[in-house]
Parts: structure tokens; C-alpha cells; sequence
């Protein structure tokens, strides 16, 4: 049987289903409604303006990689006027983030945008790998958030950035919205399904409480993971696909499988909850704003005496009192960390002369290589 005719230009026969509509729809028509969902995000949150300089946070997956090509084309398009540069973090994930990162290499040529990279080891001292050593896999998710997050921040902080991107689609604020339900977090609840934080001056804080320094923007918050995927396949993006070998929280598992369930049942399950959570705006009490200080230890941005990460490095030092002589155990200051900011030489480095996203090693594990 032929393929039905796209519901957009009824000329091309489909080549996918919307997610939440099930409308069929052809490749080109698809890439085309795609982009200009995007941007009408980007116009009615008023993410950006002219002159910004926006660091996206490059991991390499497929959300990061897509916002970078789109953010690309559109603001050629519609003329943005803004600089797009490449983040990335390595949080010393053999095997993982090492794979990844040459991924993220071949997009900074693929895409023409400057890719540089902050390390955990070099700004904490410690590599996830040896985290988890010390601390075993029930915390360890949230040493790597709370690490990550400021570690966007001082990168993007050194490369002279305005602005932070970063990937999160719909389908991961729907999960982050019913476990802030779980945990009866009302406040947290309010702001989590926002495109942005920070752009008006609140600095909202993550998970664990800490702040962020520079406005975060999340152009792809109204996007399904699965069109994600399909703007992905239908422009030959090239991602890495394999997830974290240290798994999610055993919470945002079940969360995860949940919203996946429902979204069986209904295709709008997953905007509809997204959209209930910024509704309740409304009756969400009044949260008064942080105050913000400089950590004692690291000089970074706080909410309290001793930031989070500095904190969690206090912990990580009791359980493993030897290493503090052989490691930095204070994360490094922003003129440390500029003095080793040369990762980029060490992406390249490892990427050696790999000429697939996969390093074209036969096992490959890129989802564009296996099915194109
Ligand atoms: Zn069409
Ligand atoms: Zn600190």
C-alpha cells in the first residue's frame, strides 16, 4: 500500500507521524514545521537578543547536536545576530564521554562553530570515573549534576559568553515536572518547564540548590524527543547515542518509563504535562530569591558560605583522606582554569584520526551509522 499523502503540502508522500497529532507528514515539511517550532520558542520566550554570545552545551547526543545545527540555521534565517560557540564537558567517563567528545569534534567542523572543553578533573581534581570509585553508583548522579552545572557555567564564563543553551526537550521536562511532583516540590515545580532561567535576573536553582551565573536558555523545551530524533535521521545528523554508563537515578527511571507508558495513550501526554506545571505558575507560593555570595573555598557564585560542589568535594575527601595530597581537592578559580583551558587540544588528541562519529571501529554504537 502506498504511504499516505503529507498533510502540509498533500503533493509528497509522508514520511513520518507527528508524535502528538499522528498527522503524516513529508520530509521536507516535516524539517520546515520543525524549525519554525523552534523559533517560535526562541521568539516568544524572547531567548535571545542581538549581539549574545551563546554557549551550547555540546555532549554530543542527539538533543545537543540538534540544537546546534538548528540554532545554526536559524539564525541565518532570521537573522538572531548571535555568535554560537561549542561546550563541552568531560566529566572523565571512559568509554562514554571519551566516544561522545568525538563526536562533538566533528561538529565543530560539520557546523563551523568553535568547540572548546572544561574537564572535570581539571577544574575539581576528580574525573566522574574515580567519583564513582570512591562514592559507588547510589550518589552518584548527583555529584555529576551539581558538577556539570557549574562547570557549563565557568566554561562558558571563559569563553566570554552571555548566554547558556542547553538541549533539555520536552519529554525531559515532563519527567523533571512529575518528579518535582513526587517530591511536592511546588516551587521547583513552577519554574522547571520554563524555556529559560535567569534571563530576568532570578538566578533559579538546580536540583541541589545551587545557582547558575549566566541566563540558561532551552530552545528545544516544546520539542518531542521523537521529533528530535526524526530531524536528526532526516539530515544525516551525526550523534552519539549510547547513554551514561553510570545510569539515571533509579527515580527518574521509573519517571521516564511512566511518561513513555502514557504517551502510548496519548500522543499529547507529554506537552499536556509540560504545560500543566506552567499553569500552576499561578497558585505556586511566593519563593524568596537566594542570596548570593562568593563561596569561601572556590570564589564561584553561592547561595550559601561553601557552594554545593565544593561542598560535595569536602565529602569526597573524607572518604578518600590520602588522595588530597595528590589531587586538587578545591575546585580550581576561574584564573586557574582559564591557565588550563586548552582541553581542546586533548579532544583532538583523542579523537586521533577517527573519520566516523563511531571512531569507525566496527562496534559501532552511533544510531545515525546503524541506520543509514
Ligand atoms: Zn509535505
Ligand atoms: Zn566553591
Amino acid at each position: 500500500m502506498a504511504p499516505p499523502l503529507c498533510s502540509a503540502c498533500a503533493s509528497a508522500p509522508a514520511a513520518a507521524l507527528r508524535p502528538a497529532t499522528r498527522t503524516p507528514v513529508c520530509r521536507a515539511c516535516f524539517i520546515a514545521q520543525f524549525e519554525e517550532e523552534v523559533h517560535a520558542t526562541i521568539v516568544s520566550a524572547s531567548l535571545f537578543a542581538p549581539g549574545d554570545r551563546v554557549a551550547i552545551g555540546a555532549s554530543g547526543g542527539k538533543d545537543s547536536t540538534v540544537l546546534a545545527y538548528v540554532l545554526g540555521e536559524l539564525n541565518k534565517r532570521h537573522n538572531y545576530g548571535i555568535e554560537l560557540l561549542l561546550l563541552s564537558i568531560d566529566e572523565g567517563i571512559a568509554g562514554y564521554r571519551d566516544d561522545s567528545l568525538m563526536t562533538v569534534v566533528q561538529n565543530e567542523t560539520d557546523y563551523n562553530m568553535p568547540l572548546s572543553v572544561v574537564s572535570y578533573k581539571q577544574l575539581y581534581g576528580w574525573s566522574m570515573d574515580e567519583i564513582v570509585k570512591a562514592v559507588g553508583l547510589r550518589n552518584n548522579c548527583t555529584f555529576c549534576g551539581v558538577f556539570r552545572r557549574q562547570a557549563l557555567d565557568r566554561g562558558a564564563e571563559l569563553l566570554g559568553a552571555t548566554k547558556v543553551a542547553t538541549g533539555h526537550n520536552a519529554d525531559d521536562a515532563a519527567e523533571t515536572v512529575l518528579l518535582n511532583v513526587t517530591r511536592g516540590d511546588t516551587a521547583r515545580l513552577a519554574r522547571c518547564a520554563s524555556a529559560s532561567t535567569g534571563l530576568s535576573g532570578d538566578r533559579a536553582a538546580g536540583d541541589e540548590g545551587e545557582v547558575s551565573s549566566l541566563p540558561r536558555v532551552k530552545p528545544l523545551m516544546r520539542t518531542y524527543e521523537k521529533d528530535i530524533v526524526l530531524y536528526a535521521r532526516f539530515n544525516r545528523l551525526k550523534y552519539f547515542s549510547t547513554e551514561c554508563t553510570y545510569a539515571p537515578g533509579a527515580a527518574r527511571g521509573h519517571v521516564r518509563d511512566f511518561v513513555k507508558n502514557i504517551e502510548r495513550l496519548r500522543g499529547d501526554a507529554v506537552m499536556s504535562v509540560v504545560g500543566s506545571a506552567e499553569d500552576m505558575h499561578v497558585v505556586a507560593p511566593k519563593t524568596t530569591a537566594p542570596k548570593l555570595g562568593k563561596c569561601r573555598v572556590c570564589g564561584y557564585l553561592a547561595s550559601r558560605p561553601v557552594c554545593k560542589a565544593c561542598d560535595l568535594l569536602r565529602e569526597l575527601d573524607r572518604k578518600l583522606p590520602g588522595r588530597r595530597a595528590e589531587s586538587a581537592s578545591a575546585p580550581l578559580n576561574n584564573s586557574e582554569a582559564a591557565a588550563a583551558f586548552d582541553a581542546r587540544k586533548l579532544v583532538v588528541e583523542r579523537a586521533g584520526n577517527a573519520s566516523t562519529a563511531c571512531g569507525g571501529g566496527g562496534v559501532c554504537t552511533n544510531e545515525v551509522c546503524n541506520k543509514a
